[in-house]
């Protein structure tokens, strides 16, 4: 029974990203404790770390250690082969009745038949413990029988990760690689550096990590982005570094590091303030609004420091490029420097861009002497001309940002924000950025850096692939939020990548996504996103649609978040409080989407009249009318706040409300939250009550004994975050 069971499981192909060719045969091989591996001498130089990858990676779950021999048996053996006529990362893989045939030129291609091997498996296989009594009655298991050829369709395959907002561990790390090199990636941009926290140990510059790298109160970077009231960050040794690094080249990724430059760099000047402009009182602020956070350009000493940092950077990464950021420089901070305005002058240099371009092109003469080639973000092709053979224009921006950079014929990294920039939302209700777009999974999946950018078949030759991006802003918690924003989106970007886009296909990706990928990303431990139900309320009862029908849908009715033993829901229910519901989608009882409520007919919430004031530092940019207009934009507040400080509501008329959700905070994150306050009512805008409402993760629920003439929200004492955001009330309708 278990082995027939095995066979139809395992007779269906669901490979991410779709391979070039597949042909599927009848009929199985059956791998146990008897199958040997076997490689070639020919082929030994370049599969032996494959060969020992598909070891490790197979005995955790299944315990078969695959014995190698040296004589070829006629059967049961899996075998690398040396195939020269296959291109660079290519390979082919043969599973017959006798056993499997891996066939490659090089040592990425053997690597890349063994993880496409490794999704014939039941998707246990990836299981970091062996669990004999759930998941494998024995040691074995059924491959279906199958040709596939198949290399990449882009050289470049990467994904970046931002570890200077939140910081990762080591092990984290080396999980997000695995996670990349199961879906064929093979590059890793590490963004080491920011405004937030440095993070590489550097030798002759100590205080970047034992200052820089940490914020908090006492700390030389303040909080920001969570952990508000505590000392928060870290940083990776040297010796840490080349132990990913290594980590990631036995996966077949390379590393990239960036350090961002000149601008973003608030916690290099925050440890180091002599590398800031001479400036009088002049304090531009990035567009995340923070202030002093650019490089004197014309400064020799920071150029020295910055060899420095690069010299010792260099001997940890082998890669041949190095990423300088170059993005949102506040560059207008050096007209208002002594020394730079001066510097302009005497060497001719016309405006701020230029001078950026002045400062990019000495960080390549720097790069220059350790032989790197010199990556940066698009706005590094402005204002002066970079030596096309040592720069990589790493087009955020917009797709237009490829054509720009394809037609200046700079080699090109395409990561348009709009399609690849997996911090922005899964969908309006989740949380998330939306700056760039809502980027959902399909919307990923049919970004073509080609055909979308609209170049040339001439200008395509610039091209050397597509990347991924996490920023990281929002990623404070829950834990593990990183995966939920990076999958299922970076499978998707894994086809973009790497299959060729006639094989593409949503429909059938979809598929593959939802009966087989979801279950190895489940086993490889990622707290991947599912999407959550949609729930109406029709004809008195909630009815409920999932794009996923395999999923179960739970739901609670009073108001409380719903959990993997809440009521499965199993047909249209019948309420006349359909208000009080929470719904959400589970995948094994144990991912669950976000959790949503009943949408109502004719809108959920009422909108009365109402006149808000209070005495909180409203940033002139986002006024308090937003409130008053129920705009879906939040206002920006600056601390410190205090104790007492408050925002007050008047209602035009009495309002009569079964309850009132008060939130501050960004959207579905708990970030830039007010931490500690209260609610007070007035039935007459006179006399003020406080309210019996618990003030939890920035927000509560508070319902009204009587109708309502105004509503106060008063700050209990100082705030921990810096910055906080107030948004309109959500007053609830009867829905009687
Ligand atoms: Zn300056």
């Amino acid at each position: 029974m278990y082995f027939f069971l095995a066979f139809l499981i395992s007779s269906v192909i669901h490979l991410i990203p779709a391979p070039v060719k597949q042909v599927q045969h009848d009929g199985s091989f059956l791998i146990d404790e008897h199958t040997v591996l076997y490689i070639h001498q020919d082929a030994a130089p370049a599969a032996k770390g494959a060969a020992s990858f598909l070891n490790k990676a197979l005995y955790p779950a299944t315990r078969l250690p695959l014995k190698q021999v040296v004589e070829r048996p006629a059967s049961g053996a899996v075998a690398f082969l040396l195939n020269t006529n296959l291109p660079t990362e290519g390979y082919t893989l043969n599973v017959t009745k006798e056993g499997v045939e891996i066939g490659a030129a090089d040592a990425a291609g053997f690597f890349y038949g063994v993880q496409t091997l490794l999704q014939l498996f039941p998707p246990f296989v990836y299981r970091p413990v062996y669990e004999p009594d759930q998941y494998a009655a024995t040691r074995r298991a059924v491959l279906p029988c199958v040709h596939i050829t198949d290399y990449p369709r882009f050289s470049y395959r990467g994904m970046m990760l931002d570890v200077s907002r939140q910081f990762y561990t080591v092990d984290y790390v080396k999980k997000y690689l695995d996670w990349m090199a199961a879906h064929k990636l093979n590059r890793f941009h590490w963004h080491l550096a920011d405004d937030t926290g440095w993070r590489v140990e550097i030798k002759k510059y100590p205080e970047l990590t034992s200052k820089g790298a940490w914020r908090g109160p006492d700390e030389v970077i303040s909080s920001i982005y969570g952990h508000a009231g505590k000392r928060y960050g870290g940083f990776y040794t040297q010796e840490e570094i080349k132990d990913i690094v290594a980590y990631a080249a036995a996966r077949h990724i390379e590393i990239i590091p960036e350090i961002d430059l000149p601008g973003h760099s608030k916690a290099i000047i925050a440890t180091y303030p002599h590398i800031l402009c001479d400036l009088t009182d002049y304090e531009g602020l990035s567009i995340q609004g923070v202030s002093n956070n650019v490089w004197c350009a014309s400064s020799e000493d920071n150029y020295r420091m910055l060899e420095d940092i690069v010299g010792e950077m260099v001997e940890l990464f082998p890669s041949s490029y190095f990423h300088i950021g170059g993005d949102e420089v506040v560059t207008t901070q050096w007209t208002h420097c002594a020394r730079c305005s001066a510097f302009m002058k005497e060497q001719g240099i016309q405006n701020p861009t230029e001078m950026q371009s002045y400062f990019v092109q000495r960080m390549q003469q720097i790069l220059n002497k350790f032989d790197k080639t010199l990556v940066g973000w698009n706005e590094i092709m402005y204002g002066g001309e970079l030596d096309r053979n040592k720069t990589v224009i790493h087009a955020w921006q917009s797709v237009q940002k490829i054509k720009e950079a394809a037609e200046k014929q700079y080699k090109i990294i395409a990561q348009p924000a709009q399609y690849c920039y997996l911090d922005m939302k899964h969908t309006l209700g989740e949380r998330g950025m939306m700056w760039a777009a809502i980027v959902e999974v399909d919307q990923v999946y049919n970004f073509d850096p080609i055909t979308t950018s609209g170049l040339t078949e001439e200008e395509s030759s610039f091209l050397l692939g597509v990347q991924g991006g996490l920023w990281s802003e929002l990623l404070d918690r829950p834990e593990r939020i990183a995966e939920y924003q990076t999958y299922p989106r970076l499978c998707a970007l894994s086809e973009v990548a790497w299959s060729l886009p006639e094989h593409k296909n949503w429909d059938d990706f979809h598929t593959r996504l939802e009966k087989s990928h979801f279950d190895r990303l489940y086993h490889m431990g990622i707290r991947f996103r599912i999407p959550p139900p949609k729930a109406e309320y029709i004809n008195g009862c909630i009815v409920v649609e999932h794009t996923y029908p395999h999923m179960a849908i739970r739901y609670t009715s009073d108001g409380t978040e719903p959990h993997a033993l809440s009521p499965l829901y199993m047909g249209p229910i019948d309420t006349n409080t359909p208000q009080l519901y929470k719904l959400a989608a589970f995948y094994k009882d144990d991912i669950k989407s976000t959790t949503v409520e009943v949408s109502l007919p004719e809108g959920r919430f009422q909108q009365p009249a109402v006149r808000v004031s209070g005495t909180m530092n409203t940033n002139p940019r986002t006024p308090l009318g937003y409130i008053e207009e129920y705009k879906n934009a939040h206002v920006f507040c600056y601390g410190p706040l205090e104790k007492g400080q408050y925002l007050q509501f008047d209602f035009e008329e009495l309002v009569h409300t079964p309850g009132i959700r008060i939130q501050t905070g960004l959207p579905f994150v708990d970030i830039n939250i007010i931490d500690f306050a209260h609610v007070e009512y007035s039935t007459d805008g006179v006399h003020f009550k406080q309210a019996d409402c618990e003030w939890k993760n920035g927000g509560c629920r508070f319902v009204p004994p009587a109708p309502l003439r105004a509503l106060r929200l008063v700050a209990n004492k100082g705030n921990d975050a810096l910055v906080y955001y107030l948004h309109y009330l959500r007053i609830e309708k009867s829905c009687l």
